[in-house]
């Protein structure tokens, strides 16, 4: 419906249609982190058709209609959410036409895959590394009871990671409460801090990951 929208604004230069279905887009596809973490997904697009087939429209409205802000978090929730037989695949869409990604499309998000992948235990989750971590070092007066909270992440690192499993990509998953439920507050506050100073820095990468211009470019176009 919003690419439906968004053609037949650019279509009769309708723009009030085509202001609402892009304020769509942008709320579901965040162009900054504090948007991220406020958005609740699908609230604002119709949701009764499989994630992939949302997505490739919206890569493919993002290139067409040169929205390409729409992109760092469209191509993320590909190396996220689906599968590499969806990425590869071709969806029906409900008018009949079929899509997907282009070939150019499908390198960005193999790369961007294999380098969300790489980032994340140094990045995000550099947090769960219990072993030469500067934190964590510098944390052995205050952390009230530092087995518990050592071991606590280690369990975590295993369940994140989903260990002898292969790879997920999860680099760009914000703060969940219950990952600090077995460490001491001194610890779950470290850690939530150091999350998100992460995130922080890796949304700042994150254009440049999938073949991008910096996010300060993206917002100007
Ligand atoms: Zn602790």
């Amino acid at each position: 419906v919003i690419a439906a929208f968004l053609r037949l604004g650019r279509k009769y230069e309708i723009t009030q249609l085509q202001a609402e279905a892009i304020t769509r887009l942008r709320y579901e596809f965040p162009a900054s982190l504090e948007q991220c973490e406020g958005m609740v997904d699908y609230s604002m697009v119709e949701e009764d058709r499989p994630r992939a087939a949302l997505v490739f429209e919206v890569i493919e409205l993002a290139h067409e209609h040169n929205l390409r802000h729409l992109l760092p978090w469209a191509y993320s929730v590909c190396c996220h959410h689906l599968s590499f037989e969806d990425i590869f695949g071709t969806i029906g869409l409900a008018n009949g036409r079929c899509i997907r990604l282009s070939s150019n499309d499908l390198r960005i998000c193999m790369i961007g895959w294999r380098d969300l992948v790489r980032v994340q235990t140094k990045l995000p989750f550099f947090w769960l590394s219990n072993d030469g971590n500067p934190t964590w070092d510098a944390l052995v007066s205050a952390c009230s009871s530092k087995r518990r909270c050592i071991a606590a992440r280690q369990k975590l690192r295993d369940q994140i990671f989903a260990h002898g499993e292969a790879p997920k990509c999860c680099a760009l998953t914000f703060w969940n409460a219950e990952w600090a439920v077995d460490m001491c507050s001194v610890c779950e506050s470290e850690a939530k801090d150091m999350h998100h100073e992460a995130l922080v820095k890796l949304w700042h990468r994150l254009p440049t990951i999938f073949d991008l211009p910096q996010w300060d470019k993206l917002h100007a176009e």
